[in-house]
């Protein structure tokens, strides 16, 4: 096992020990250095399943659950499951099954009510939320809108992180004034798939150099994240599950300590009141 002599948590990846690579995903992240997983719920249809109701996302939530708990087996640190409704789940229900932008948001919130009874029993760190990158009619837009404000909503209820998957920005300062507005502060809004710089929420940056170049030297706060999909259908459609400790060893020998520090220390207490340090075991 390659030690780093620091926490190594990537922010955002998915497992899907029935399809994917699972846990041994997990044994390469840690041979590499890994430590930490914030591991996010695939979107549900990729589970086959098709909700009626917010209960329904509970096997999608489950599985993210269990394989939690054996990834955190495997690790000198710990994972943690970040549950949520992925914002493309309204087109699959206005397009496909025949919802109205509105009966399709009150569906997703519902699940997202869901992800956050988790949240509120301990058993999840984090709310996932967002809206489509792609284009989408300004009913469908503004109906994801109410989706994520409901989302910061949770979040401010249950004092935790929401993050989000949105289209690529780097100033997404409205978003996070809709946050503040419900009583969930910025820096608690995390966008996933982030560049190296971004005016609002936290960013949590994909781990390619020139991105995490941006952000090491930006001296503000960071997360990093390589969106592992582990899903064998798409392999090169994200970075593999060994991209963050390589770039935090690539990090160390480039003489950006203190940024490291940043990302995978000070970020992630002030995001979500982790401590990455206390709880190596070894
Ligand atoms: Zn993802």
């Amino acid at each position: 096992m390659d030690d780093l002599d620091t926490p190594v948590l990537d922010n955002h990846l998915h497992l899907d020990p029935e399809h994917g690579r699972g846990v041994d995903a997990v044994r390469d992240f840690a041979r590499l250095g890994g430590t930490h997983l914030l591991v996010v719920n695939k979107p549900s249809w990729h589970l086959g399943i098709e909700p009626e109701s917010g209960a329904d996302f509970r096997p999608v939530f489950e599985t993210t659950l269990d394989v939690v708990d054996a990834a955190t087996d495997l690790l000198s640190g710990r994972a943690w499951p970040v549950l949520g409704v992925h914002p493309g789940l309204i087109s699959r229900l206005v397009d496909e099954r025949g919802f109205s932008p509105a009966a399709a948001a009150e569906l997703m919130q519902a699940g997202l009510d869901c992800a956050a009874e988790y949240v509120a029993d301990g058993d999840a760190l984090a709310l996932k939320s967002g809206r489509p990158h792609y284009d989408v009619s300004d009913a469908v837009w503004e109906a994801s809108n109410d989706v994520m404000r409901h989302a910061f909503a949770l979040g401010a209820d249950h004092d935790c992180a929401v993050q989000l998957h949105t289209e690529a920005a780097e100033d997404l300062t409205e978003v996070a004034d809709w946050a503040e507005e419900r009583g969930l502060p910025a820096h608690q809004v995390v966008k996933h798939y982030a560049g190296g710089r971004l005016a609002g929420p936290t960013p949590s940056v994909m781990s390619e150099k020139d991105r995490l170049t941006t952000a090491a030297e930006s001296g503000e706060p960071f997360l990093m994240e390589t969106d592992f999909v582990d899903d064998p259908d798409r392999p090169g459609a994200v970075l593999g599950p060994k991209t963050v400790p390589r770039r935090v060893r690539w990090l160390l020998e480039s003489g950006h300590e203190e940024a490291v520090e940043r990302a995978h220390v000070t970020t992630p207490k002030q995001v979500y009141g982790i401590d990455t340090r206390a709880t190596l075991s070894r």
